[in-house]
């Protein structure tokens, strides 16, 4: 593939990697490509990083047509770069653009591009510990249109942004309220899809969690507003009477690259483990008696994420001792060590740039 490349004569200043947050700073460069009927997947192209310029009838803004992805790049002790498990989220967001009528893209084609712009882009990757670049590549439908059908041109871009280390201040449990009222997905929708109307549909219910003094929702099923599917935008685990359980993949939850990578490491180390339905009320039996040892996230951003309390109807409760527990500090330790480059991870899953 032949990607041509524009650079900027209006190169940014670089913030220090103390002052990095989350999502708000860009580099330099993006990546570009389009989509007609006619060209197919067209036009590749490394441009500098602005505004992408568009109709007020276009298609994603009135019916959200669209889908994106999020991984990182890591710097390593030794100044290399390397991405983590990269085919995974192009495999999935090729999935997610057939569950949104979008046409899919060369998985090659997309993986060449990711270290392309990342290569271009390789001195906004910061070194201080935790800190990393984040990717994100989102397909959008492009038709002027107003009416309910799928685009018949679309735009995939990829843009970039350093982010700071997601625990400054140390490994710490979060607070998580169950959700009673409002659901995330539902059978037959487009909940296993990294789709943006998911993110709309999840706001309201953060926001009354937030209220409340929870920093995420622990999402129920759907249907029945019983079993438990995720919690915030990450996937979610137990430990129960020395198990480690998560919710089996049913069409309505996003299947994690994180998640993946968890159930693969706990295996290798020949922990109990099951991928399975749990419901709100196995998770408070198990508390009452006294076999629920552990609850965490994981996601790309946080990559686990221990909870300390959790709180559904008018029952609190606190997760073990509140503090990490051991599973979580483990699987914290040796994906961060492999994302970093520390540790060997299993074949196949680091990408050098
Ligand atoms: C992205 C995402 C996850 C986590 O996926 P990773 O590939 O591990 O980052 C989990 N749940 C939702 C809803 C997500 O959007």
């Amino acid at each position: 593939m032949n990607i041509t490349v524009t650079r900027t004569d209006q190169p940014k200043t670089k913030p220090a990697d103390d002052k990095l947050g989350f999502g708000s700073l860009f580099t330099d460069h993006m990546f570009n490509m389009d989509y007609t009927p006619e060209k197919g997947w067209h036009n590749p192209r490394i441009e500098p990083y602005g505004p992408i310029v568009m109709d007020p009838a276009t298609m994603v803004l009135h019916y959200g047509q669209e889908v994106f992805e999020g991984l990182k790049a890591y710097r390593k002790p030794d100044g290399g770069i390397q991405l983590f498990r990269p085919l995974e989220n192009i495999r999935r967001m090729n999935r997610s653009c057939r569950r949104l009528c979008i046409p899919e893209m060369d998985e090659t084609v997309i993986l060449e591009a990711l270290k392309a712009l990342v290569d271009l882009e390789r001195d906004w990757v910061p070194g201080s510990p935790g800190t990393s670049l984040y990717i994100r590549p989102t397909v959008i439908a492009m038709d002027p249109f107003l009416g309910v059908r799928a685009s018949h041109t679309y735009r995939f871009f990829i843009i970039l942004s350093p982010v700071g280390a997601y625990y400054p201040e140390g490994f710490n449990p979060i607070k998580i309220l169950v959700s009673k009222d409002y659901v995330r997905a539902v059978r037959g929708g487009v909940g296993e899809a990294k789709t943006c109307g998911n993110y709309a549909a999840s706001l309201l219910a953060g926001d009354v969690a937030h209220r409340e003094g929870y920093t995420q929702v622990l999402w129920l099923d759907g249907v029945e507003l019983k079993y438990i599917e995720e919690v915030g935008s990450m996937n979610i685990f137990f430990v129960i009477d020395g198990e480690i359980v998560t919710p089996e993949l049913n069409g309505s939850i996003l299947p994690g690259v994180t998640r993946n990578s968890v159930l693969e490491l706990v295996r290798a180390w020949g922990l109990a483990v099951s991928e399975r339905k749990i419901s709100i009320d196995d998770v408070m039996a198990a508390q009452r008696s006294g076999k629920l040892t552990e609850i965490f996230g994981s996601g790309t951003a946080a990559v686990i994420s221990p909870v300390g309390e959790l709180k559904y109807a008018d029952t609190v409760i606190t997760v073990g001792d509140g503090q990490v527990g051991p599973v979580s500090n483990r699987l914290y330790q040796a994906l961060t060590d492999i994302q970093f480059g520390l540790t060997q991870g299993p074949e196949g899953w680091i990408e050098s740039v």
